[in-house]
């Protein structure tokens, strides 16, 4: 399931940031597990849908190779943090993650932390000397030197792959495509993920039989810019892999993240529309309402292309639920400038907003500019529009009200009611003992908020 290949370095500025051997402590106290019984890694993973889905292929690489994956921390001799780098307060967390660590390494000899993950790639071996504690770090892409590394460690007490227990996920997330050849001036991820590499239908399609058949019913296609798939071997673009999906028995549903606006050909709305699992949602992220400041973020799209592709996608796609991304207190980002993002949001009407306030990623090309819009208007943009958010996607879901909804179960909450995602993706709940996890359901929007539909009259569907 992997898509390992190398990182090319695209951008002068960028020259730290070098693909990553890997690095370890030199002189450290051998890692010693608990006698007789097979390694016990803890795995811990924070950021995008790329890295869950690096958390789910480091576990698989793991087992192979004899190690016991996703054990408890008390439990484990091993930890493994794979981390983000988008945004500064996601590199914070990983630090007060690995400092939650400390007394956990300290309680017995010869646990270690190993580190992966994007600010792997960004900060290299320099973490060894920032975090003594630390005692690996790899690039999650190039994992055979650490797997090789642990097997040699551990030899006396691997026995062979261990056997995974049976996934009780119904959703899985699926890369197909790896790395990001757009250079958003904001963006660290071109330098840490490389450039775009895609997978071939073939492995895409074997990967998606191997989940069903483990009980997965719902796949996401998965790449920072997926709509710039290319088959290698056949030269097949997003609508033709997602026509193959289409086809695999016993899967329920199919979606696909994330898109570039510049991608977005109306063949994919065709393919949203007519293929039987595809589900009806699109996540376009825009960043931005102003022209300029999308020229200053390198989105290569003005605001009149981008409303011309979603008015496409929906006079294509009935009953579509659009979500976006959208970066608030950008680099010069002016009062007039702001006000085009918040018209935007008025216009186009997304059913969900991932909001974040600019952050500053060295090395890009945006960190030679000045971080000039004070954190405190940042903070007050953001809430501003979180605000305008919060109605609109109220007011969206209030129209659900009456109508039935598809309903892929996902478990029982506390007080007995069943949740799940309709095929638009928004949180659903029917009613107490009316339905089980792992059920597809047809039900009827009672009421509604701007977080969740309250459904009743359920039917099971499969
Ligand atoms: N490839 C996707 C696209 O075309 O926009 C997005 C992938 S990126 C990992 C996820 C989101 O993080 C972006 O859409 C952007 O909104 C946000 N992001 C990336 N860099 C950021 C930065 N320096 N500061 C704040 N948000 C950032
Ligand atoms: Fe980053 Fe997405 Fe732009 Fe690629 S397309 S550089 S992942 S924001």
């Amino acid at each position: 399931m992997r898509v390992v290949k190398p990182v090319a370095l695209l951008s002068p500025d960028a020259a730290h940031l070098r693909p990553l051997q890997l690095a370890e402590r030199t002189r450290r106290q051998p890692i010693v597990p608990v006698l007789g019984r097979a390694p016990r890694v803890h795995l811990w993973h924070i950021g995008c849908q790329m890295n869950d889905a690096d958390h789910e292929d480091l576990a698989e690489q793991l087992a192979d190779i004899g190690f016991v994956p996703d054990a408890a921390l008390d439990d484990a001799d091993l930890a493994v943090l794979i981390t983000c780098a988008v945004r500064q307060n996601a590199e914070q967390k990983v630090y007060g993650k690995f400092k939650e660590l400390l007394p956990w390494k300290r309680q017995r000899p010869g646990r270690a932390i190993a580190l992966t993950g994007c600010m792997g790639v960004e900060h290299g071996s320099s973490l060894l000397d920032r975090l003594p504690e630390l005692d690996y770090v790899f690039d999650v892409r190039e994992s055979d030197g650490f797997m090789a590394k642990l097997q040699a460690l551990y030899a006396a007490d691997l026995d062979g792959p261990v056997a995974l227990p049976a996934s009780d996920r119904l959703s899985a997330y699926v890369p197909v495509i790896g790395g990001c050849n757009e250079m958003c001036t904001y963006c660290i991820v071109p330098f840490v993920r490389g450039r775009e590499q895609s997978r071939t239908v073939e492995q895409v399609v074997e990967d998606v039989h191997g989940l069903v058949e483990r009980g997965v019913r719902e796949v996401t296609l998965l790449g920072q810019n997926v709509n710039s798939y290319r088959c290698p071997r056949s030269g097949a673009g997003l609508p033709e892999l997602m026509c193959a999906v289409d086809a695999v028995p016993g899967l329920w549903r199919m979606r696909f993240l994330t898109s570039h606006p510049r991608n977005a050909v109306p063949g994919l709305f065709e393919a949203m529309r007519d293929l039987r699992t595809a589900c009806e949602q699109l996540h376009l992220p825009v960043q931005a309402g102003d022209d300029e400041l999308l020229r200053r973020m390198r989105r290569v799209y003005s605001v009149a292309h981008y409303m011309s592709i979603i008015e496409r996608a929906r006079a294509t796609v009935p009953d579509m639920a659009l979500t976006t991304d959208i970066i608030a207190g950008f680099s010069g980002e002016t009062e007039a400038e702001f006000a085009g993002t918040e018209r935007l949001m008025r216009t186009v009407r997304f059913d969900t907003v991932h909001l974040a306030a600019y952050s500053v990623r060295p090395g890009t090309a945006a960190a030679r500019r000045p971080d000039d819009v004070p954190a405190e208007e940042k903070k007050r943009r953001l809430n501003h529009l979180l605000a305008l958010q919060r109605e609109i996607a109220a007011e969206i879901n209030a129209t659900w009200v009456g109508r039935d909804v598809e309903v892929l179960v996902e478990g029982v909450a506390a007080d007995g009611r069943a949740y799940g995602r309709t095929r638009q993706g928004k949180v659903a709940y029917l009613p107490a003992g009316a339905a089980r996890a792992g059920e597809l359901h047809t039900a009827t929007v009672r009421a509604a908020s701007a977080w969740q539909l309250d459904c009743t009259a359920v039917q099971a569907a499969a």
